[in-house]
C-alpha cells in the first residue's frame, strides 16, 4: 500500500503551516543538546519517549507538514513522491537507538502517534508501547477485542470491517469467535484507543519523578 495515508482518511479542511524548513543544528549546538538529553536520562527513574512523524522520514514516509510532507506538496500544486511502501520501510536509526533504550532497562514505555508499524517492526515489546492513532498492519476483533498483527498491511483505515473474521477457539474444539476484525487506524474525529490511551496515561502519571521526552 502507498505510504500517503492521508489519501485513506476523510479530507482534513485545517491543515495548519505546512512547509517549514527542517533545522540542521552546528555539530557543537548537536553534541551539547545529546549530552543535555543523555543528562536527563542518566538523572530519571522513569523514562517515557514520545515519538510522531519525524522519526519515520528517514524511512521513507513521509508526514503531514514537512518540507516534503503529504499536505505540503499538495499545497504546492505537486503529488507527493514515495520511496516505499509501509511493508518494505526499515526502522531508521532513532526506531532502533530506542529499541536498545528500552533493552537496557532505561526506556520505561513509548507513547507513538505514528501509524507506520515501525517500532513493532523494530522489535519493540507491544506491552511497552501505546500506539494513539493506530498500526497499519494491526486488525482487531469487534467481538473479543483480539488483535492480529499482519506482514503486510491490513488495508482499510478509519476503523472499518477488513473483510476477514476472528478465529480465536472460544475453548478448544468449539466453534471459533468469527467476530469481524476492522483495522485500527483512526480517522480524524474517532476518540483514542482506550487500553493505549490508559497505558500512556498510567506511564506518564503514575511516577513522580517520571521524565516524558518527545
Ligand atoms: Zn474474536
Amino acid at each position: 500500500m502507498s505510504v500517503n495515508y492521508a489519501a485513506g482518511l476523510s479530507p482534513y479542511a485545517d491543515k495548519g503551516k505546512c512547509g517549514l524548513p527542517e533545522i540542521f543544528d552546528p555539530s557543537d549546538e548537536l553534541e551539547r543538546k545529546i549530552h543535555e538529553l543523555a543528562s536527563l536520562i542518566r538523572n530519571s527513574s522513569y523514562v517515557v519517549f514520545h515519538t510522531g512523524a519525524g522519526i519515520s522520514t528517514a524511512s521513507g514516509i513521509p508526514d503531514f507538514r514537512g518540507p516534503n510532507g503529504v499536505w505540503t506538496m499538495e499545497e504546492r500544486g505537486l503529488a507527493p513522491k514515495f520511496d516505499t511502501t509501509f511493508e518494505n520501510a526499515r526502522p531508521s536509526k532513532t526506531h532502533m537507538a530506542l529499541l536498545e533504550l528500552q533493552r537496557k532497562g532505561v526506556l520505561r514505555f513509548l507513547v507513538s502517534q505514528n501509524v507506520d508499524g515501525l517500532h513493532v517492526r523494530s522489535g519493540f515489546p507491544r506491552d511497552k508501547l501505546a500506539e494513539l492513532h493506530g498500526n497499519m498492519f494491526v486488525e482487531e476483533c469487534m467481538k473479543c477485542g483480539k488483535q492480529y498483527i499482519r506482514d503486510t498491511v491490513v488495508g482499510t483505515m478509519g476503523l472499518k470491517p477488513t473483510g476477514r473474521l476472528c478465529d480465536v477457539s472460544k475453548r478448544r474444539g468449539l466453534r471459533s469467535c468469527r467476530g469481524k476484525l476492522t483495522d485500527t487506524i483512526l480517522d480524524w474525529e474517532d476518540s483514542l484507543p482506550d487500553q493505549d490511551l490508559n497505558l500512556a496515561s498510567e506511564a506518564c502519571r503514575s511516577n513522580p519523578a517520571a521524565t516524558s521526552l518527545c
